[in-house]
């Protein structure tokens, strides 16, 4: 794993990539089978975006005492289902702010206590040892923290709606872009904006273009609409994210193959794989490293 943490680092880490369903088997070894959850460090500032299944691994990861914001895209199982598996809040120090996005900026308490809680999950959120605040805010605007650090939201075309992020460190560019489907006129100008310039887009890409015309309004897309988007963004690189749950390793070592190819330097996401964006000034490339 290439070293991380440096005050002008950006660096990005895959818990989980697959979509809808964890998959785990030994189709799935090399891109994973835990559902989306993604750490973002800018420096040393932590944050995590969703909590898939991919959430308990992070939370294994991370001090009993840390003080964690998590940064939801939206409230579907798979980008919500490791929560009350992630570790800080099971400690009695740890403490977790919960931001999510929408479009009547209400926060995401009261889905969140619907579903977990008798009898669809055993507990309540509440009942957990550390400290949970929920904090909503429309999709759209940015979001401000104490430390002065400012994270860039955007929303985005998805049944009930999602959010995408933003992250900006070091004259470094990461967004993370998922779920999202695409226009069949090209790409949506506002999230063209949002990524411009980006050296990374985390993108859903869970359909094929031979497999989309059949699951039109799902709210997904694919990697060649994310290749076209990176393009008129002027984005250098794409990172296909929110794996299909019937695409094993075989399948994604060849979609990988095509978007290499068609976008140099994109890749499929692996759970386990960290990138490290040194800061423009140290003229480093980034490294890749899975
Ligand atoms: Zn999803
Ligand atoms: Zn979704």
């Amino acid at each position: 794993m290439p070293e991380r943490g440096g005050d002008g680092d950006l660096s990005v880490r895959f818990w989980g990539t697959r979509g809808s369903l964890p998959m785990p088997g030994p189709d799935t070894v090399v891109y994973g089978g835990n559902t989306c959850c993604v750490e973002v460090r800018l420096g040393t500032r932590l944050f995590i975006i969703d909590a898939g299944s991919g959430l308990e691994a992070a939370g294994r990861s991370l001090p009993g005492t840390a003080r964690i914001d998590l940064l939801l895209s939206h409230l579907h199982h798979d980008h919500v289902s490791g929560l009350p598996f992630f570790s800080p809040i099971l400690k009695e120090k740890g403490s977790l702010r919960i931001f999510c996005g929408n479009q009547g900026g209400a926060s995401a308490k009261a889905a969140l206590d619907s579903m977990f809680a008798p009898p669809l999950f055993p507990v309540t959120l509440d009942v957990l040892p550390g400290s949970i605040e929920h904090v909503g805010f429309r999709a759209g605007e940015t979001l401000s923290f104490e430390d002065g650090v400012r994270v860039a939201t955007c929303p985005l075309r998805h049944p009930g709606g999602a959010t995408a992020y933003r992250f900006d460190h070091g004259g470094r560019r990461v967004c993370y872009v998922s779920d999202m489907e695409h226009l069949d006129a090209g790409p949506d100008l506002d999230v063209v904006n949002f990524c411009r310039g980006a050296d990374l887009v985390i993108y859903d890409a869970m359909f094929t273009e031979s497999e989309l015309p059949r699951c039109r309004g799902w709210g997904h897309s694919t990697w060649n609409a994310g290749v076209e988007l990176c393009r008129a963004a002027g984005a250098r690189t794409l990172a296909a994210f929110h794996h299909h749950k019937g695409h094993d390793d075989a399948a994604l070592a060849g979609i990988e193959a095509s978007l290499a190819a068609a976008l140099p330097g994109s890749f499929v996401a692996r759970e386990g794989q960290t990138l490290v964006y040194r800061a423009r000034q140290a003229a480093v490339a980034a490294a890749q490293e899975a």
